[in-house]
């Protein structure tokens, strides 16, 4: 099938490359004109594990085709993918006219019928105001939409869209779902859960998800202060609620929040739309409050350590918002960063891979291109982005290198009994800590 993809970031990239994999000739187009040209030089605009080789294949099979001109990517084209950015506006509302932009510019690039797949996380009833978009742009258009709303998550991208826990497919036109079926065949021939419902139910899932494993994040955060408070251990308690099927083991660690693209702005949104339809949902409130207060507790752990701040060196290891990503929108570890700093900090950080863009979004962060480097001389160090190249740090070394031990883990990745007999004082999150 011959497909576009409209927006290559984290979501659009994946989907181009595996849209290419799956055998399908696919037009993938951006408007940052620097990234294309990246791209067409075969450079990558970001890291995601895997994705280079993925994209790479597509390109050299002929698969796979990348502009800056929409209408040059859509002549011909019976499917479009629209993947672009739903950012949140100062209200918590998503800001839709990004992709209200690219659906304009996508009808009045169109030469034939066209399936414009909404991909992007919006709130329900905007496949409908595409739709009108579309045909206002179009008077003469023929155009059906489809809700696919993407669930891969950064650092696992190209696993989660080769083989995603499900394909959601949401329309009401029963020929654009037969397409849809047919561009999917090769995923569900292999075993994924297809799901074909109707256009809002296929919206509001997408932005039911995120809230729910938001909650999950922001129960184990407020299970985190108690079990401080009890002198428990919240990773075995979350340890034990997860063995429990009806629960499941994952979004429960505790630590100094949820951040990224997706949840903060995803559970806001929801929180906007739900009062929009006339149903007041304080609990979405409290997850949002519950996270913020997981920053606090961290920051506050850090204050309680070194007594004042100012003058005092920092070394905040991770700075992405997760690990296998160099993406730091609403990066955890830069909050705390900023906090930090303008209490009088001096924060030195380090990323296996996000220090540029760290850099670019806190100019006053000092960012250093080793771990150890970061260490050194510092007062306090404090785990914000848990890479598993953390994990096999020598803590004797880590010892050696600081001014003063103390080791504030806010991922709760490493074993307090280890850290202590390196001589570090180590205070995680949620459990006991412990001096040597
Ligand atoms: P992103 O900001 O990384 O990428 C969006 C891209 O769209 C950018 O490269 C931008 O230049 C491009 N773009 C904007 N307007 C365009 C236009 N008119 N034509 C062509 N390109 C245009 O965003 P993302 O992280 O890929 O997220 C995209 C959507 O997917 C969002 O709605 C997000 O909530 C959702 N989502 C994201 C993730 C994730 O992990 N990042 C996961 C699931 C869903």
């Amino acid at each position: 099938m011959r497909l576009a993809v409209i927006g290559l970031g984290h979501v659009g990239l994946p989907t181009a490359g595996v849209l290419a994999h799956l055998g399908h000739e696919v037009s993938a187009v951006d408007v940052d004109e620097e990234k294309i040209e990246l791209l067409q030089r075969g450079i990558f605009p970001f890291f995601e594990p895997e994705l280079e080789d993925l994209v790479r294949q597509g390109v050299e099979a002929g698969r796979l085709t990348f502009s800056q001109w929409i209408e040059d990517a859509v002549s011909g084209v019976g499917v479009a993918f629209l993947c672009v950015g739903t950012p949140p506006n100062g209200a918590g509302q998503a800001n839709l006219s990004i992709i209200e932009a690219a659906a304009a510019q996508l009808a009045e690039s169109v030469d034939g019928p066209l399936v414009v797949v909404e991909k992007s996380t919006v709130p329900a009833g905007t496949a409908e105001r595409i739709a009108q978009t579309l045909q206002r742009h179009r008077p003469d258009g023929v155009f059906a939409v489809v809700s696919n709303p993407e669930f891969l998550r950064e650092g696992s991208a190209v696993k989660d869209s080769i083989r995603p826990s499900r394909i959601l497919v949401g329309s009401d036109d029963p020929e654009a779902l037969a397409t849809m079926r047919e561009l999917y065949a090769p995923l569900v021939e292999a075993g994924v859960p297809w799901i074909e419902t109707d256009l809002r139910t296929a919206e509001l899932a997408k932005h039911a998800s995120n809230a729910f494993l938001a909650l999950k994040v922001s129960y184990a955060n407020a299970l985190a202060r108690i079990c401080e408070a009890a002198g428990a251990d919240v990773s075995a308690v979350a340890q034990i609620m997860g063995a429990d099927s009806r629960i499941g083991r994952g979004h429960l660690s505790a630590g100094i929040g949820f951040g990224g693209y997706c949840l903060p702005k995803d559970v806001q949104a929801f929180e906007h739309l739900s009062r929009q339809l006339g149903y007041d949902f304080p609990l979405l409130r409290e997850i949002a409050r519950i996270n913020d207060e997981a920053m606090d507790a961290g920051f506050r752990k850090i204050q309680e350590a070194l007594w004042n701040l100012t003058g005092k060196r920092v070394a905040v290891l991770g700075l992405a918002f997760k690990p296998n990503t160099d993406d730091t929108r609403f990066s955890p570890a830069l909050e705390l960063s900023r906090r930090l700093i303008e209490a009088g900090a001096d924060v030195v950080g380090y990323d296996p891979e996000a220090g540029t863009n760290a850099k670019a979004e806190v100019s006053q962060l000092e960012v250093v291109g080793d771990v150890y480097s970061a260490l050194e001389g510092a007062h306090c160090a404090v785990l914000a982005t848990d890479w598993d190249e953390f994990r096999t740090l020598d803590l004797v070394r880590v010892r050696e290198l600081m001014r003063f031990p103390i080791l504030v883990d806010g991922r709760n990745l490493f074993d307090s009994q280890e850290v202590r007999a390196a001589g570090i004082t180590y205070i995680p999150t949620g459990r006991p800590p412990v001096r040597p």
